[in-house]
């Protein structure tokens, strides 16, 4: 089997299939050798365990999780790889390569139909042009896995990770924390892609809670608020929320006050609890 982090193997196969990086579709490809090894052991891939990748690119990370795992399902929407991944992936049988955009996929269908009987998880190098959107869908689609174990800006997984109720969190990190724990496992240098990116990237990996942490009647309605607030960071809940929802100033105003959440406050200064109390509320007065 080929090393694909070898770059003279890299190069030769980009050349001999005139490959070439597409900027919009986050083509930024692994060259750094011990990345993809620790990601995969990390994702906790295993005997007994089916492994979604999202972008394989070439297949550098998908040929770590082909050795470990039962079965892998590899999500690529650029038609020019399936010919490379055919020939780099070859010397595995438990690999299936899906050409779509995974925004548009039915996860949870396809995670019954390929991972029936095993534990799942998600490991993927994301392309960062959707770093937030293909999280945020892994979440809000309730999707039966164990752990989702992705590499993201460096920015991007410090803001996952953040406190929420900090200055650094965000709509992603209480969306994030509605559903597991992230945790930030390593950061890996600019210099470990090809072409390497302006900035630096990181590895989390989000812990997803076998028993729902907080029960809502409708999990959106904890979403739709969330986003709402932080649509307009650094203006108040009141207007943020008021003018995202399209709802009377003065009824959001008495709301919050119901939740106990000061209307004057910043969507950062905000809880968990006190976003579920807030989309409690409004599901009901819809
Ligand atoms: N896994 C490879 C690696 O680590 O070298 C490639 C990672 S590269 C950052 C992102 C990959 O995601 C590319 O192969 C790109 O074509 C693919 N991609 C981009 N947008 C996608 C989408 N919407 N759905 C599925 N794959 C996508």
């Amino acid at each position: 089997m080929k090393k694909l982090s070898d770059i003279g193997t890299i190069k030769d196969i980009l050349s001999r299939y005139g490959f070439s990086f597409s900027k919009g579709l986050g083509q930024n490809f692994l060259v750094n050798p011990s990345v993809c090894p620790r990601m995969a052991q990390l994702s906790g891939a295993g005997e007994g365990v089916g492994a979604l990748e999202i972008g394989p690119g070439i297949g550098v990370l998908t040929q770590e999780l082909c050795a470990l795992c039962d079965k892998v399902v590899a999500v690529e929407i650029d038609k020019r790889l399936l010919p490379v991944l055919d020939e780099t992936l070859s010397d595995f049988d438990n690999i299936k390569v899906v050409n779509a955009d995974v925004m548009e996929l039915d996860l949870n269908s396809l995670i019954k139909e390929e991972f029936s009987g095993l534990d799942v998880v998600v490991c993927a190098n994301l392309p960062y042009y959707i770093t937030s959107p293909v999280i945020m869908k892994l979440l809000e689609d309730r999707l039966p896995v164990n752990s989702i174990t992705v590499m993201v800006q460096k920015e991007a997984a410090q803001r996952i990770c953040a406190e929420v109720g900090s200055r650094q969190g965000g709509a992603v990190t209480a969306a994030v924390n509605y559903y597991c724990e992230p945790e930030l496992l390593f950061y890996v240098s600019a210099g470990s892609f090809m072409p390497a990116p302006k900035v630096d990237s990181a590895v989390i990996r989000l812990n997803v809670y076998k028993q729902p942490k907080y029960k809502l009647e409708n999990d959106r309605d904890f979403f739709k608020i969330v986003r709402a607030a932080f649509a307009q960071r650094r203006k108040t809940v009141l207007n943020s929320i008021s003018s995202s929802l399209g709802l009377e100033k003065s009824v959001v105003n008495e709301l919050l006050l119901e939740c106990e959440v000061s209307p004057s406050a910043r969507a950062e200064k905000l809880s968990m609890d006190d976003f579920v109390r807030i989309a409690e509320r409004i599901s009901r007065y819809e």
